[in-house]
């Protein structure tokens, strides 16, 4: 009964999330800044709206999170976290319609976040406004939170350390989930072993480089050294090795070359890198005497962080170039220590009550029985899953390929089944 209204409510709100994924997107919550005191107001205005309990929490008074609760009988409550930061634009001429103007075109909403995932959360607005009028067998709240895209500084990770997000599972509304065509439920996401290299040497005028030793030189040599990571096998725990096998098949789809094919096969078992910024030098006519270059290296959940760190330094050493060395990179979702443990990034065993009934919830709403797979990027289920310690699953209404992208859009077919499994969930929910 209660299964067949939300789906049928879900089926006649096309316009309603199509217009409130467009106004998220209409606010730019972009990093480096990533604003959400305006996004957020506008999220409060709608919940209230609808009757729904709403609260802010702010640790930083610029990056406000929000949470509209619903009442239920249980004292099992449930979570659902997405978030409504965003990456920047790049190039706005690499966009046929303005990043920040939410346009709507025959079934499709346009913008950056559309994906990731401001369309997710309007989805999950809807969700709450439907079962705000309906009795609920268990208590559930929707958060919506800031600095997702940098690690959750303010946001979820913040939420999480100050134990604000209580409950007995966590639905992540991130990431991609297979839309009607190839459902499939996230049961964790990579995480990171993030790497900084300092080359330092000796300035000199740049008309006499013989009496300097220029660091950027050093950098130079020793940055192919460190991509060597990438052929370091990775140990992973025996359970996912068939969630990885399903991750691969996944990913192989967007795969059309051998050579995207080749990666794509080795995406789980090895280390990703990429060294994605490099700062050295200050005038064209001084010899740099200090260089560094930083690297996005990711692991697959279950594997040690440490181990990769350990690596990476003996690799550096057996370059063999004097007055290079590794320092740790900047806060990543996984650290080598502390709190988050040394396994980078996070899984849920599929084989769990609360894995199964995420499968049911989405079977239901597409007749298609999900996949499992793991995210290649992090999610704020590190946050929940690690920090907060709440068992957490992600189901996302992201289309594949277009996060972080230019053209970056969303269907509302999507998003219409967004609204059915966060609608429906809490139904198939039996702690
Ligand atoms: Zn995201």
């Amino acid at each position: 009964m209660s299964i067949a209204r939300i789906f049928a409510e879900a089926d006649k709100a096309g316009k309603e999330v199509a217009e409130l994924t467009s106004g998220l997107v209409r606010f730019n919550s972009a990093h480096p800044e990533g604003r959400t005191d305006e996004v957020v107001p506008y999220i409060a205005e709608y919940l209230e709206k609808h009757g729904i309990e709403h609260e802010v929490h702010a640790q930083d008074p610029k990056k406000p999170n929000i949470v509209g609760r619903l009442p239920g009988k249980s004292n099992h409550k449930i979570l659902w976290v997405g978030h409504i930061d965003v990456v920047p634009e790049g190039k706005s001429e690499a966009w046929k319609y303005p990043a920040y103007d939410g346009v709507i075109t025959g079934g499709v909403v346009h913008g950056r976040g559309s994906s990731d995932m401001k369309g997710s959360c309007a989805a999950a607005m809807v969700s709450a406004r439907i079962l705000s009028k309906m009795r609920l067998p268990h208590p559930v709240e929707f958060w919506f939170t800031a600095d997702e895209e940098i690690g959750g500084g303010a946001g979820a990770k913040w939420l999480a350390e100050s134990g604000r997000l209580k409950g007995d599972v966590c639905v992540i509304g991130d990431g991609n989930g297979g839309g009607a065509e190839s459902p499939s439920i996230d049961l964790g996401c990579k995480g990171g072993a993030q790497t900084r290299l300092i080359a330092k040497g000796k300035t000199a005028h740049g008309s006499t480089p013989f009496l300097g030793d220029n660091a950027i030189m050093k950098l130079i040599k020793v940055i192919p050294e460190v991509y060597k990571i990438g052929n370091f096998k990775l140990e992973l725990p025996a359970e996912l090795n068939k969630p990885i096998r399903d991750s691969v098949k996944f990913y192989m789809g967007e795969a059309k070359t051998p050579e995207l094919q080749r990666n794509v096969r080795r995406l789980f078992n090895y280390p990703t890198v990429t060294c994605n910024i490099i700062n050295g030098g200050v005038k064209i006519n001084v010899v740099p005497d200090y260089a560094e270059a930083e690297f996005d290296i990711r692991l697959t959940p279950g594997a040690s962080v440490s181990a990769v760190r350990n690596e990476i330094e003996r690799i550096v050493k057996a370059a063999g170039v004097p007055g290079v060395e590794v320092a740790a990179g900047r806060e990543t979702h996984a650290k080598a220590s502390g709190k988050l443990g040394d396994k980078a990034g996070f899984y849920e065993d599929p084989n769990t009550p609360f894995a199964k009934q995420l499968t049911n919830t989405i079977k239901k709403a597409t007749g298609k029985r999900p996949s499992v797979k793991i995210l290649t990027g992090g999610t704020d289920g590190i946050s929940t899953s690690k920090i907060a310690g709440i068992p957490s699953l992600g189901y996302g209404t992201s289309i594949s390929g277009v996060a972080h992208q230019p053209n970056e859009y969303i269907t509302v077919e999507n998003l219409i089944l967004g609204i059915k499994v966060y609608g429906a969930f809490p139904y198939f929910y039996k702690p």
